[in-house]
Protein backbone atom coordinates (compact mmCIF):
# COMPACT_ATOMS: atom_id res chain seq x y z
CA UNK A 1 0.00 0.00 0.00
CA UNK A 2 0.72 3.57 -0.71
CA UNK A 3 0.10 6.53 1.22
CA UNK A 4 -1.46 9.50 -1.60
CA UNK A 5 -0.48 12.95 -0.38
CA UNK A 6 -3.67 14.90 -0.98
CA UNK A 7 -2.08 18.42 1.05
CA UNK A 8 -4.73 20.35 2.71
CA UNK A 9 -8.70 21.94 2.04
CA UNK A 10 -10.38 24.43 3.62
CA UNK A 11 -14.22 23.65 4.12
CA UNK A 12 -14.67 27.43 4.34
CA UNK A 13 -13.48 28.00 1.46
CA UNK A 14 -16.39 26.09 -0.37
CA UNK A 15 -19.22 28.00 2.59
CA UNK A 16 -20.06 30.92 -0.29
CA UNK A 17 -20.43 28.10 -2.95
CA UNK A 18 -22.58 25.55 -1.79
CA UNK A 19 -26.28 25.87 0.02
CA UNK A 20 -26.06 26.94 3.44
CA UNK A 21 -28.46 24.06 5.09
CA UNK A 22 -25.88 22.12 3.72
CA UNK A 23 -22.52 23.46 5.56
CA UNK A 24 -24.51 23.32 8.76
CA UNK A 25 -25.43 19.56 8.29
CA UNK A 26 -21.92 19.00 7.64
CA UNK A 27 -21.05 21.04 11.02
CA UNK A 28 -23.37 18.76 13.04
CA UNK A 29 -22.35 15.63 11.93
CA UNK A 30 -18.85 16.12 11.74
CA UNK A 31 -19.03 17.07 15.52
CA UNK A 32 -19.92 13.67 16.93
CA UNK A 33 -17.16 12.23 14.42
CA UNK A 34 -14.43 14.18 15.41
CA UNK A 35 -10.92 12.30 16.05
CA UNK A 36 -12.30 9.26 13.95
CA UNK A 37 -9.87 7.73 11.69
CA UNK A 38 -11.17 7.06 8.33
CA UNK A 39 -9.09 5.38 5.84
CA UNK A 40 -10.19 5.23 1.73
CA UNK A 41 -8.25 2.90 -0.70
CA UNK A 42 -8.26 2.36 -4.42
CA UNK A 43 -6.27 1.25 -7.51
CA UNK A 44 -4.52 4.19 -8.50
CA UNK A 45 -3.93 7.67 -7.57
CA UNK A 46 -3.99 9.03 -11.36
CA UNK A 47 -6.80 9.18 -14.30
CA UNK A 48 -10.86 8.69 -13.59
CA UNK A 49 -13.01 9.75 -11.35
CA UNK A 50 -12.43 7.39 -8.07
CA UNK A 51 -8.76 9.62 -8.02
CA UNK A 52 -10.11 12.92 -9.28
CA UNK A 53 -13.02 12.18 -5.99
CA UNK A 54 -10.54 11.54 -3.32
CA UNK A 55 -8.02 14.06 -3.62
CA UNK A 56 -10.96 16.48 -2.25
CA UNK A 57 -13.32 14.22 -0.52
CA UNK A 58 -9.96 13.04 1.78
CA UNK A 59 -8.77 16.46 3.00
CA UNK A 60 -12.00 17.91 3.50
CA UNK A 61 -13.17 15.03 5.41
CA UNK A 62 -9.70 15.81 7.35
CA UNK A 63 -10.73 19.61 7.42
CA UNK A 64 -14.14 18.40 9.03
CA UNK A 65 -11.83 17.25 11.93
CA UNK A 66 -11.60 13.29 11.36
CA UNK A 67 -8.43 11.89 10.59
CA UNK A 68 -8.49 10.93 6.97
CA UNK A 69 -6.13 8.80 4.98
CA UNK A 70 -5.90 7.59 1.34
CA UNK A 71 -3.96 4.34 0.54
CA UNK A 72 -3.16 2.99 -3.18
CA UNK A 73 -2.49 -0.65 -3.25
CA UNK A 74 0.27 -1.93 -4.74
CA UNK A 75 0.07 -4.51 -7.46
CA UNK A 76 2.18 -6.37 -10.76
CA UNK A 77 1.04 -4.57 -13.83
CA UNK A 78 -0.79 -8.43 -14.83
CA UNK A 79 -3.17 -7.66 -11.69
CA UNK A 80 -4.56 -4.70 -13.53
CA UNK A 81 -5.37 -7.09 -16.41
CA UNK A 82 -7.21 -8.92 -14.34
CA UNK A 83 -9.57 -5.92 -12.85
CA UNK A 84 -10.52 -5.03 -15.96
CA UNK A 85 -11.66 -7.73 -17.04
CA UNK A 86 -13.67 -7.25 -13.33
CA UNK A 87 -14.88 -3.92 -14.36
CA UNK A 88 -16.12 -5.49 -18.05
CA UNK A 89 -17.86 -8.20 -16.81
CA UNK A 90 -19.13 -6.01 -13.88
CA UNK A 91 -20.61 -3.71 -16.70
CA UNK A 92 -22.08 -6.93 -18.33
CA UNK A 93 -19.56 -7.95 -21.07
CA UNK A 94 -18.77 -12.09 -20.72
CA UNK A 95 -15.26 -12.19 -18.96
CA UNK A 96 -12.93 -15.25 -19.09
CA UNK A 97 -11.78 -15.65 -15.21
CA UNK A 98 -9.09 -18.50 -14.97
CA UNK A 99 -7.20 -20.54 -12.22
CA UNK A 100 -4.56 -18.47 -12.38
CA UNK A 101 -6.34 -15.01 -12.58
CA UNK A 102 -8.57 -15.65 -9.56
CA UNK A 103 -4.93 -16.96 -7.38
CA UNK A 104 -3.37 -13.29 -8.56
CA UNK A 105 -6.34 -11.91 -7.82
CA UNK A 106 -6.51 -13.03 -4.21
CA UNK A 107 -2.27 -12.72 -3.42
CA UNK A 108 -2.57 -9.23 -3.99
CA UNK A 109 -5.65 -8.32 -2.48
CA UNK A 110 -4.09 -10.30 0.83
CA UNK A 111 -0.66 -8.92 0.53
CA UNK A 112 -1.96 -5.02 0.21
CA UNK A 113 -4.78 -6.48 3.53
CA UNK A 114 -1.32 -7.18 5.30
CA UNK A 115 0.04 -3.79 4.73
CA UNK A 116 -3.03 -2.68 6.37
CA UNK A 117 -1.45 -1.27 10.20
CA UNK A 118 -3.87 1.26 11.94
CA UNK A 119 -7.08 0.58 13.85
CA UNK A 120 -9.13 2.91 11.28
CA UNK A 121 -12.96 3.26 12.86
CA UNK A 122 -14.15 3.25 8.79
CA UNK A 123 -12.20 1.95 5.65
CA UNK A 124 -13.64 2.69 2.67
CA UNK A 125 -12.86 0.46 -0.32
CA UNK A 126 -13.18 1.55 -3.75
CA UNK A 127 -14.12 -0.69 -6.80
CA UNK A 128 -13.21 -4.29 -7.45
CA UNK A 129 -9.65 -3.89 -7.81
CA UNK A 130 -8.92 -3.90 -3.66
CA UNK A 131 -12.79 -5.33 -3.05
CA UNK A 132 -11.17 -8.67 -1.57
CA UNK A 133 -9.14 -7.09 0.92
CA UNK A 134 -11.73 -6.99 3.59
CA UNK A 135 -11.78 -10.99 3.61
CA UNK A 136 -7.81 -11.14 4.73
CA UNK A 137 -8.20 -8.90 7.64
CA UNK A 138 -8.10 -9.94 10.90
CA UNK A 139 -9.99 -8.12 13.55
CA UNK A 140 -8.02 -6.47 16.10
CA UNK A 141 -9.22 -6.93 20.34
CA UNK A 142 -10.97 -4.26 21.57
CA UNK A 143 -11.33 -2.35 18.09
CA UNK A 144 -14.21 -2.14 15.76
CA UNK A 145 -13.75 -1.21 11.73
CA UNK A 146 -16.55 -0.55 9.80
CA UNK A 147 -16.00 -1.56 6.37
CA UNK A 148 -17.61 0.00 3.37
CA UNK A 149 -17.82 -1.00 -0.19
CA UNK A 150 -17.93 2.31 -2.73
CA UNK A 151 -18.68 0.58 -6.00
CA UNK A 152 -18.71 3.38 -8.57
CA UNK A 153 -19.85 1.05 -11.74
CA UNK A 154 -23.22 0.14 -13.16
CA UNK A 155 -23.18 -3.38 -11.59
CA UNK A 156 -26.88 -4.15 -12.71
CA UNK A 157 -25.99 -6.75 -15.35
CA UNK A 158 -22.90 -8.48 -14.41
CA UNK A 159 -21.53 -11.26 -15.61
CA UNK A 160 -23.21 -14.45 -13.55
CA UNK A 161 -20.11 -16.24 -13.14
CA UNK A 162 -17.90 -12.90 -12.69
CA UNK A 163 -20.32 -12.13 -9.58
CA UNK A 164 -20.96 -15.04 -7.60
CA UNK A 165 -17.42 -14.90 -7.11
CA UNK A 166 -17.40 -11.54 -5.87
CA UNK A 167 -20.43 -11.80 -4.02
CA UNK A 168 -19.47 -13.35 -0.45
CA UNK A 169 -16.35 -10.64 -0.59
CA UNK A 170 -18.85 -8.05 -0.87
CA UNK A 171 -21.25 -9.24 1.43
CA UNK A 172 -18.34 -9.26 4.53
CA UNK A 173 -18.97 -5.43 4.50
CA UNK A 174 -20.53 -3.51 6.54
CA UNK A 175 -21.86 -1.38 4.11
CA UNK A 176 -22.08 -0.62 0.15
CA UNK A 177 -22.72 2.85 -1.64
CA UNK A 178 -23.50 2.30 -5.36
CA UNK A 179 -24.27 5.54 -7.07
CA UNK A 180 -27.94 4.82 -8.03
CA UNK A 181 -30.08 2.06 -5.53
CA UNK A 182 -30.58 0.78 -9.31
CA UNK A 183 -26.92 -0.78 -10.11
CA UNK A 184 -26.92 -3.34 -6.95
CA UNK A 185 -27.30 -6.64 -8.49
CA UNK A 186 -29.11 -9.15 -7.02
CA UNK A 187 -27.91 -12.00 -3.97
CA UNK A 188 -26.71 -8.72 -1.58
CA UNK A 189 -27.03 -9.15 2.12
CA UNK A 190 -25.21 -6.14 2.67
CA UNK A 191 -26.85 -3.04 3.59
CA UNK A 192 -26.91 -0.68 0.46
CA UNK A 193 -26.75 3.20 0.32
CA UNK A 194 -27.28 5.44 -2.63
CA UNK A 195 -24.59 8.42 -2.91
CA UNK A 196 -23.41 9.75 -6.56
CA UNK A 197 -20.65 11.42 -6.57
CA UNK A 198 -19.14 15.07 -6.86
CA UNK A 199 -16.68 17.28 -8.02
CA UNK A 200 -14.64 20.01 -6.48
CA UNK A 201 -15.61 23.36 -7.56
CA UNK A 202 -12.33 24.82 -6.38
CA UNK A 203 -10.26 22.44 -8.05
CA UNK A 204 -7.99 23.66 -10.69
CA UNK A 205 -9.78 21.65 -13.26
CA UNK A 206 -13.29 23.10 -12.35
CA UNK A 207 -12.38 26.64 -11.00
CA UNK A 208 -13.25 29.52 -12.79
CA UNK A 209 -10.69 30.26 -15.54
CA UNK A 210 -11.64 34.09 -17.82
CA UNK A 211 -12.53 33.33 -21.28
CA UNK A 212 -8.80 35.05 -22.24
CA UNK A 213 -7.02 32.47 -20.03
CA UNK A 214 -8.88 29.58 -21.71
CA UNK A 215 -8.95 30.62 -24.92
CA UNK A 216 -4.83 31.12 -24.55
CA UNK A 217 -4.65 27.67 -23.15
CA UNK A 218 -6.58 25.59 -26.11
CA UNK A 219 -5.11 27.88 -28.84
CA UNK A 220 -1.68 26.07 -27.43
CA UNK A 221 -2.93 22.83 -28.71
CA UNK A 222 -4.09 24.40 -32.36
CA UNK A 223 -7.60 25.31 -31.82
CA UNK A 224 -8.77 27.46 -34.18
CA UNK A 225 -10.55 29.70 -31.55
CA UNK A 226 -12.33 31.85 -34.48
CA UNK A 227 -13.90 28.12 -35.05
CA UNK A 228 -16.28 26.05 -33.57
CA UNK A 229 -14.89 22.98 -30.88
CA UNK A 230 -16.69 20.05 -30.22
CA UNK A 231 -15.47 18.21 -26.94
CA UNK A 232 -15.32 14.92 -25.05
CA UNK A 233 -13.31 14.21 -21.87
CA UNK A 234 -12.75 10.33 -21.49
CA UNK A 235 -10.42 7.71 -20.87
CA UNK A 236 -10.15 5.90 -23.94
CA UNK A 237 -12.26 3.20 -23.68
CA UNK A 238 -15.05 1.21 -25.56
CA UNK A 239 -17.84 2.12 -22.81
CA UNK A 240 -17.32 5.95 -23.76
CA UNK A 241 -17.92 5.50 -27.68
CA UNK A 242 -15.15 7.77 -28.92
CA UNK A 243 -15.52 5.93 -32.32
CA UNK A 244 -19.32 7.09 -31.89
CA UNK A 245 -18.28 10.40 -31.20
CA UNK A 246 -16.07 10.72 -34.43
CA UNK A 247 -19.20 10.01 -36.08
CA UNK A 248 -21.06 12.66 -34.95
CA UNK A 249 -18.28 14.76 -35.81
CA UNK A 250 -18.44 13.57 -39.32
CA UNK A 251 -21.98 13.90 -39.73
CA UNK A 252 -22.25 17.79 -38.10
CA UNK A 253 -18.79 18.66 -40.35
CA UNK A 254 -21.45 18.08 -43.21
CA UNK A 255 -22.91 20.79 -42.18
CA UNK A 256 -20.89 22.48 -40.32
CA UNK A 257 -17.33 22.25 -42.40
CA UNK A 258 -15.75 24.90 -40.05
CA UNK A 259 -16.02 22.50 -36.83
CA UNK A 260 -13.26 20.59 -34.86
CA UNK A 261 -13.13 17.98 -32.31
CA UNK A 262 -10.95 17.84 -29.09
CA UNK A 263 -11.06 13.96 -27.88
CA UNK A 264 -9.13 14.50 -24.65
CA UNK A 265 -8.21 11.56 -22.67
CA UNK A 266 -6.11 10.65 -19.39
CA UNK A 267 -4.36 7.19 -19.65
CA UNK A 268 -4.77 5.88 -16.46
CA UNK A 269 -2.48 3.31 -14.82
CA UNK A 270 -4.91 0.75 -14.12
CA UNK A 271 -6.38 0.67 -17.54
CA UNK A 272 -4.35 -1.21 -19.79
CA UNK A 273 -6.70 -1.90 -22.72
CA UNK A 274 -6.58 2.36 -23.11
CA UNK A 275 -3.16 2.23 -24.85
CA UNK A 276 -4.44 -0.47 -27.58
CA UNK A 277 -8.06 1.57 -27.39
CA UNK A 278 -6.12 5.34 -28.46
CA UNK A 279 -4.30 3.19 -31.19
CA UNK A 280 -7.81 2.23 -32.56
CA UNK A 281 -9.33 5.65 -32.25
CA UNK A 282 -6.28 7.04 -33.88
CA UNK A 283 -6.02 5.38 -36.99
CA UNK A 284 -10.39 5.63 -37.08
CA UNK A 285 -9.91 9.59 -37.39
CA UNK A 286 -7.21 8.88 -39.96
CA UNK A 287 -5.64 12.09 -41.45
CA UNK A 288 -8.23 14.51 -40.47
CA UNK A 289 -6.61 18.35 -39.51
CA UNK A 290 -9.57 19.29 -37.76
CA UNK A 291 -9.57 16.08 -34.84
CA UNK A 292 -7.13 16.80 -32.05
CA UNK A 293 -6.37 13.68 -30.01
CA UNK A 294 -4.97 14.41 -27.27
CA UNK A 295 -4.28 13.03 -23.32
CA UNK A 296 -1.88 13.50 -20.48
CA UNK A 297 1.05 12.62 -22.62
CA UNK A 298 0.55 15.71 -24.71
CA UNK A 299 1.09 17.25 -21.52
CA UNK A 300 -2.84 18.09 -20.93
CA UNK A 301 -3.33 18.45 -17.33
CA UNK A 302 -6.18 19.29 -15.28
CA UNK A 303 -5.99 23.27 -15.92
CA UNK A 304 -6.05 22.31 -19.54
CA UNK A 305 -8.83 20.01 -19.24
CA UNK A 306 -10.59 23.06 -17.63
CA UNK A 307 -9.83 25.27 -20.21
CA UNK A 308 -11.00 23.23 -22.92
CA UNK A 309 -14.63 22.38 -21.38
CA UNK A 310 -14.58 25.91 -20.50
CA UNK A 311 -13.70 27.17 -24.36
CA UNK A 312 -15.86 23.93 -26.08
CA UNK A 313 -19.18 25.20 -28.20
CA UNK A 314 -20.40 21.38 -27.06
CA UNK A 315 -19.38 19.13 -25.12
CA UNK A 316 -20.44 15.12 -25.41
CA UNK A 317 -20.44 12.54 -22.97
CA UNK A 318 -21.35 9.95 -25.82
CA UNK A 319 -21.27 6.93 -22.90
CA UNK A 320 -23.00 3.68 -23.89
CA UNK A 321 -22.40 2.73 -20.18
CA UNK A 322 -21.60 4.82 -17.69
CA UNK A 323 -21.35 4.52 -13.95
CA UNK A 324 -21.98 8.46 -13.14
CA UNK A 325 -19.88 10.18 -15.57
CA UNK A 326 -17.85 13.16 -13.70
CA UNK A 327 -16.83 14.70 -17.04
CA UNK A 328 -20.85 15.65 -17.43
CA UNK A 329 -20.82 17.59 -14.06
CA UNK A 330 -17.71 19.12 -15.53
CA UNK A 331 -19.14 20.18 -18.01
CA UNK A 332 -22.38 21.37 -16.82
CA UNK A 333 -20.48 23.32 -14.33
CA UNK A 334 -18.96 25.76 -16.76
CA UNK A 335 -22.35 26.29 -18.24
CA UNK A 336 -21.62 24.42 -21.28
CA UNK A 337 -24.43 23.21 -23.86
CA UNK A 338 -23.77 19.21 -22.56
CA UNK A 339 -25.55 16.23 -24.23
CA UNK A 340 -25.18 13.10 -23.09
CA UNK A 341 -25.98 9.49 -23.76
CA UNK A 342 -28.84 8.12 -21.80
CA UNK A 343 -27.31 5.77 -19.55
CA UNK A 344 -26.17 5.31 -16.29
CA UNK A 345 -25.86 8.58 -13.80
CA UNK A 346 -25.98 10.86 -16.60
CA UNK A 347 -29.83 11.71 -16.74
CA UNK A 348 -29.43 12.78 -13.12
CA UNK A 349 -27.41 14.69 -14.13
CA UNK A 350 -28.98 16.58 -17.18
CA UNK A 351 -32.43 17.10 -17.71
CA UNK A 352 -33.38 16.34 -21.02
CA UNK A 353 -34.48 19.35 -23.46
CA UNK A 354 -34.35 21.75 -20.12
CA UNK A 355 -30.38 21.69 -18.91
CA UNK A 356 -29.10 19.79 -21.64
CA UNK A 357 -30.15 16.80 -24.15
CA UNK A 358 -29.96 12.80 -23.66
CA UNK A 359 -29.30 10.39 -26.80
CA UNK A 360 -29.50 7.08 -28.16
CA UNK A 361 -27.60 7.13 -31.05
CA UNK A 362 -24.66 8.94 -33.21
CA UNK A 363 -27.60 10.51 -35.29
CA UNK A 364 -29.55 11.74 -32.61
CA UNK A 365 -26.48 13.05 -30.81
CA UNK A 366 -25.41 14.70 -34.27
CA UNK A 367 -28.80 16.15 -34.81
CA UNK A 368 -28.36 18.24 -31.24
CA UNK A 369 -24.66 19.18 -31.91
CA UNK A 370 -26.33 20.79 -35.19
CA UNK A 371 -29.32 22.62 -32.25
CA UNK A 372 -26.63 23.94 -29.81
CA UNK A 373 -24.36 25.20 -32.66
CA UNK A 374 -27.77 26.86 -34.60
CA UNK A 375 -28.54 28.60 -31.16
CA UNK A 376 -25.75 29.15 -29.17
CA UNK A 377 -27.23 31.72 -26.68
CA UNK A 378 -30.39 29.34 -25.91
CA UNK A 379 -28.56 25.81 -24.53
CA UNK A 380 -26.28 28.61 -22.77
CA UNK A 381 -28.87 29.23 -20.67
CA UNK A 382 -30.21 25.72 -20.86
CA UNK A 383 -26.58 24.62 -19.19
CA UNK A 384 -26.65 27.65 -16.96
CA UNK A 385 -29.99 25.80 -15.35
CA UNK A 386 -27.42 22.97 -15.55
CA UNK A 387 -25.02 24.78 -13.38
CA UNK A 388 -27.59 26.01 -10.20
CA UNK A 389 -28.06 21.45 -10.34
CA UNK A 390 -24.83 20.92 -10.11
CA UNK A 391 -24.71 23.65 -7.19
CA UNK A 392 -26.96 21.86 -5.24
CA UNK A 393 -26.64 18.23 -5.99
CA UNK A 394 -23.13 16.85 -7.14
CA UNK A 395 -20.49 19.20 -5.81
CA UNK A 396 -18.06 17.51 -2.39
CA UNK A 397 -19.90 19.05 0.35
CA UNK A 398 -22.76 17.12 -0.64
CA UNK A 399 -20.50 14.19 -0.78
CA UNK A 400 -18.87 14.82 2.38
CA UNK A 401 -22.17 14.95 4.13
CA UNK A 402 -23.46 11.69 3.23
CA UNK A 403 -20.56 10.04 3.67
CA UNK A 404 -20.31 11.52 7.25
CA UNK A 405 -23.83 10.53 7.64
CA UNK A 406 -23.45 6.72 6.76
CA UNK A 407 -20.56 6.79 9.20
CA UNK A 408 -22.73 8.13 12.12
CA UNK A 409 -25.29 5.67 11.15
CA UNK A 410 -22.63 2.80 10.91
CA UNK A 411 -21.47 3.90 14.91
CA UNK A 412 -25.34 4.11 16.00
CA UNK A 413 -26.12 0.58 13.95
CA UNK A 414 -28.62 2.71 12.29
CA UNK A 415 -28.25 1.03 9.07
CA UNK A 416 -30.34 -1.65 7.61
CA UNK A 417 -30.08 -4.00 4.48
N1 LIG B 1 -10.08 13.05 -17.02
C1 LIG B 1 -8.92 13.79 -17.06
N2 LIG B 1 -8.19 13.81 -18.17
C2 LIG B 1 -8.56 13.14 -19.26
C3 LIG B 1 -9.75 12.36 -19.24
C4 LIG B 1 -10.49 12.33 -18.08
O1 LIG B 1 -8.57 14.43 -16.09
O2 LIG B 1 -7.84 13.22 -20.24
C5 LIG B 1 -10.91 13.11 -15.81
C6 LIG B 1 -12.22 13.80 -16.09
O3 LIG B 1 -12.05 15.19 -16.12
C7 LIG B 1 -13.06 13.29 -14.95
C8 LIG B 1 -12.53 11.89 -14.73
O4 LIG B 1 -11.22 11.84 -15.34
O5 LIG B 1 -12.82 14.06 -13.79
C9 LIG B 1 -13.40 10.86 -15.40
O6 LIG B 1 -14.47 10.56 -14.58
P1 LIG B 1 -15.79 9.93 -15.16
O7 LIG B 1 -16.71 9.67 -14.02
O8 LIG B 1 -16.35 10.80 -16.26
O9 LIG B 1 -15.33 8.56 -15.84
P2 LIG B 1 -14.42 7.33 -15.36
O10 LIG B 1 -13.08 7.56 -16.02
O11 LIG B 1 -14.35 7.32 -13.87
O12 LIG B 1 -15.13 6.14 -15.96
Amino acid sequence: MREVNVGHKSLADYRSIVPRELMAEIDELAEGLRGRRVLHVNATAFGGGVAEILYTLVPLTSDAGLEAQWQVITAPPDFFNVTKSFHNGLQGHAVDFPAAARELYTQVCRTNAEALTHPYDFVVIHDPQPLAMRDFVLPVDGHTTHWIWRCHIDTSTPDQALYDYLVPSINRYDAAVYTLREYVPEGLTVPVRPIAPTIDPLAPKNMQLSVEDATYIVRQFGIDVARPLLLQVSRFDPWKDPLGVVDVYRTVKAKHPDVQLALVGAMASDDPEGWHYLERVISYVGDDPDVFILSNLDNVGSVEINAFQSHADVIMQKSTREGFGLTVTEALWKGRPTIGGRVGGIPLQIEDGVTGYLVSSAAECAARCLDVLADPARHRRMALLGKEHVRREFLTPRLLRDELRLFSDLLAGKIEA
